[in-house]
């Protein structure tokens, strides 16, 4: 018989999604439009403190959106954390802005300040000054806001919270999504909750999220003709996934703390290998999207044998996101480093693996996965 696969982090419904989406239907709000949108916008908003909120096609247009709305233009220059997924960067290019990568810390896996600082200072002397910062929680893990908005506002420069992986994920007190002028989710398959597809930018500027909005609904002015003034974007969520979105936000709380228990199982399952769990700095409360960890330097073993190894066993791990200076599409742009000799960003890349975290896993998932990395150090 075939082994079940343990995937990454696969979709987990919570059983209400599907009252929503009759209820579209029954209403026939099969559309981007209707009574969903809004009261899943609501509850995002509720949920994280934050007053508005306009739902969109992904995590990747919510980017767009809202470095459009600080306005970005051809040619601006926009500080971006270097290790994360593309889709946090991407957008700076769609819009012919130049990205300046951020190296990050050991402390977090985020954006360094000390590398951050560094790049205002270059940017200062040069007259480069960036017209925004994108700062990534990535796994879950919150960036270390009072350093970093201690800078980004010593300097004036607005911040974009990509908290795509971190829905649910606190910094002293405070919900990750809430730390910037705009700030971002996404409801991908992959993600802590999901719309199938989707994302959403959050706000406590009313006017930037009616703008974004406006631009999400291909910019059309209101009237009896169209009429279009400005350019427009296909991006508004249809009123079907924001009814799976309904019912996921119902038990986020419960796939938050499941995906706790779930690090916690493995921290202590391999706390005798040589190898770190990602740390969790004082005041930092990880949703643990992504369970991951890194090989000591020491350790012959690398990541890629450990993701092979998993993968022979039908498991599905990752390697952690690959540095936004080493893809062959962003390798002209800057980097500037934490370190004075090398980076963090690579290190962290070849000793990092990310482990089936999906909140649906079982115990017998959780010990085979146990049972497969011990059996790789166990030489
Ligand atoms: C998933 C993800 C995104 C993009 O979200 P989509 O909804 O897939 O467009 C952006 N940034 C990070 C860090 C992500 O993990």
């Amino acid at each position: 018989m075939e082994k079940k696969r343990i995937y990454l982090s696969p979709p987990h419904m919570g059983g209400k999604e599907l009252d929503y989406v009759h209820e579209a239907f029954d209403t026939n709000w099969v559309s981007p439009f209707g009574p969903n949108l809004t009261r899943f916008e609501q509850r995002v908003c509720d949920y994280v403190g934050m007053k508005h909120a306009v739902a969109v096609t992904s995590g990747t247009s919510a980017i767009h959106l809202a470095l459009k709305y600080i306005g970005i233009k051809q040619g601006d220059y926009v500080f971006c954390q270097d290790l994360t997924f593309a889709a946090s960067c991407n957008s700076i290019v769609y819009e012919k802005a130049i990205p300046v990568f951020i190296d990050s810390e050991y402390e977090t896996y985020n954006m360094s300040p000390i590398a951050l600082e560094k790049a205002f200072k270059k940017a200062e002397t040069e007259g480069k000054m960036p017209k925004a910062v994108v700062i990534v929680d990535l796994y879950g893990q919150s960036a270390d806001y009072d350093k970093l908005l201690e800078i980004c506002n010593r300097y004036s420069v607005p911040v974009v919270e990509d908290a795509a992986e971190s829905l649910g994920s606190e910094y002293k007190g405070r919900k990750c999504g809430t730390f910037g002028y705009i700030n971002i989710f996404s409801f991908n398959g992959n993600k802590i909750i999901t719309t199938s597809g989707g994302g959403m930018a959050v706000s406590n500027d009313e006017q930037a999220v009616k703008k974004m909005h406006f631009w999400a609904n291909q910019s059309r002015e209101p009237g009896s003709f169209y009429l279009h003034k400005e350019l427009g974007y296909n991006y508004r969520l249809s009123n079907i996934c924001a009814g799976i979105g309904c019912g996921q936000m119902e038990v986020l709380p419960d796939r938050v703390e499941k995906r706790r228990e779930i690090f916690e199982y493995y921290k202590k399952a391999l706390s005798d290998l040589p190898i770190e769990m990602m740390p969790v700095p004082e005041g930092s409360r990880p949703n643990f999207w992504l369970s991951v960890f890194t090989v000591n330097k020491s350790c012959p073993i690398t990541a890629e044998e450990i993701v092979a190894k998993l993968e022979q066993e039908n498991i599905e791990g990752r390697r952690f996101w690959n540095p936004m200076h080493n893809q062959p599409i962003f390798k002209d742009y800057e980097f500037v480093t934490h370190l004075e000799e090398g980076n963090v960003g690579d290190d962290l890349f070849a000793r990092g693996v990310c482990l089936p975290s999906g909140s649906s896993m079982t115990e017998q998932d959780l010990d085979k996965v146990v049972s497969v990395i011990r059996k790789i150090f166990d030489r």
